[in-house]
């Protein structure tokens, strides 16, 4: 049956962020089931998802009351829109819900199916502010290199990946980029708290070079999540801060992965003190059942558009769709009920930094960080304490082991990145540890060999 599965595969599915060729040739892991913490292919492999699916499933899989919360809305109400006058509970609730554990200045929200579709949405808004505003010359967002907010046309020109920028050009204008607060591969050894205090001068520097009266606002993940699960230096948030007070810019968070109990609060901005204008939200929002995403709009913002705007033409089919909003809402619900996000903070999440910063001690390993429930691995060449050439793929045969042995740890080239369920229990921690060393002591072998034979042959 694999097989079949993985021949229909080859022949039409076209998967997202893949080497098509590449994938037809190797073929695909089929992936059955899952429970908890757990992923199950179709060989009966359970196997611990490092990821939660793609940061998202925080809740975990197999919830029985988020089933039962899209079965009950889907036999009430499948699918209305909310277009033409029309509104219902689900959607209303579930922007109540939200606005009430946001911030106390964030007070409404606009839905999307995703979170590419939120940054989208929050494109639009900051330049229909200022145009609103008197002020139609302030058009500029300024962005971050290795940012990640999302693969439509908007959501990838305003993120900072290079190679997505390489294939989808001309990007949307008025978008540039500053560098990132990446301290292990960008700082040359300089002192962390000085470092971000640069990477936030450079924010400054480029208002300075664009004109205050040219830019709209400054976007940013709290902790950059595809990047790399890259923690800025302490310095550096408070030091963006300053600086987005001195100059009359919108803050916009992106709260797509660190919304919803990741770094221990409800939100990203919670942690770091920010007070965003707009955050674009998404995956946690449902745990990955179903896909809804949102912008939440900050008082500033929203009267604006609300008093001054007449209609804003922008709107998606899904915005605010029923099914997908009564599952966010039941998610949210749980999660209050269950004290979820007070638990990453105050036991899983300093569980996890105890028990990840072991991993610190691996000759492989140049780094290990975590916040919350996010984690990452720097891999250096322990005969240089440098990172490897990047052509030997280290990262990615460390993921492949990771799989090939009961372990979901992504790599972002040769940086490890994790971001499990955040019901996940201290037993489970202590698996992915141990299973996420036996990877790296198995990479540091295939590496040894490779002296000898290549790389890929050692993988096969
Ligand atoms: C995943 C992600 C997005 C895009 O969300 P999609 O639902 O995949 O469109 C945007 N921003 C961040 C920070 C993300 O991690």
């Amino acid at each position: 049956m694999s097989h079949d599965i993985q021949a229909l595969d080859r022949a039409h599915y076209l998967h997202p962020f893949s080497d098509f060729k590449a994938l037809g040739e190797e073929g695909c892991r089929v992936i059955v089931g899952a429970e908890g913490v757990y992923i199950i292919d179709d060989q009966g492999n359970r196997i611990l998802d490092g990821m939660a699916g793609l940061w998202c499933v925080n809740l975990g899989y197999g919830r029985e009351e988020l089933v039962d919360a899209a079965t009950r809305q889907m036999h009430e109400l499948p699918y209305y829109n909310s277009f033409f006058k029309t509104t219902h509970l689900p959607a209303v609730k579930l922007a109540e819900t939200l606005c009430r554990l946001a911030p106390a200045h964030i007070n409404r929200v606009f839905f999307t199916g995703s979170g590419s579709e939120a940054n989208d949405t929050v494109l639009r808004m900051v330049r229909r502010y200022w145009a609103l505003k008197g002020r139609p010359d302030k058009q500029v967002v300024i962005a971050r290199e290795n940012a990640y907010h999302g693969s439509t046309v908007a959501g990838m020109s305003l993120g900072g990946m290079a190679p997505m920028h390489a294939q989808g050009g001309p990007l949307v204008p008025g978008i540039c980029h500053i560098r990132q607060p990446y301290w292990f591969d960008e700082s040359s050894g300089q002192n962390p708290e000085a470092f971000g205090r640069d990477c936030a001068a450079a924010l400054e520097e480029k208002i300075l070079a664009l004109g205050e009266d040219k830019v709209a606002a400054f976007i940013a993940e709290p902790v950059q999540g595809a990047g790399g699960a890259i923690i800025p230096p302490d310095s550096y948030w408070p030091a963006v801060k300053a600086v987005l007070d001195k100059y009359d810019i919108l803050l916009v968070v992106d709260e797509v992965i660190c919304g919803f109990g990741r770094l221990g609060e409800w939100f990203g901005s919670v942690h770091y003190g920010l007070e965003p204008d707009l955050m674009p939200i998404a995956k946690g929002l449902s745990s990955g059942y179903l896909p809804i995403g949102g912008v939440l709009v900050g008082d500033r913002v929203a009267e604006t558009l609300i008093e001054e705007g007449g209609e804003f033409f922008h709107g998606f089919t899904y915005s605010g769709h029923p099914t997908c909003a009564a599952v966010a809402l039941k998610n949210l619900e749980l999660m209050e009920a269950e004290g979820v996000v007070e638990r990453v903070r105050d036991d899983l999440g300093p569980y996890l930094a105890q028990r990840w910063a072991e991993l610190a001690e691996h000759p492989l390993v140049g780094e290990a960080r975590s916040l919350g429930l996010i984690g990452a691995l720097e891999l250096i060449d322990p005969a240089t304490g440098e990172r490897f050439d990047k052509s030997l793929g280290v990262g990615n045969l460390c993921r492949d082991i990771c799989f090939a042995s009961g372990l979901v740890m992504r790599s972002v080239g040769d940086t490890m990145i994790i971001s499990p369920p955040l019901v996940i229990q201290h037993g489970e921690i202590d698996e992915l540890v141990t299973k996420a060393r036996a990877a790296l002591d198995e990479t540091a072998r295939r590496l040894a060999d490779t002296t000898t034979s290549p790389l890929q042959e050692s993988l096969a």
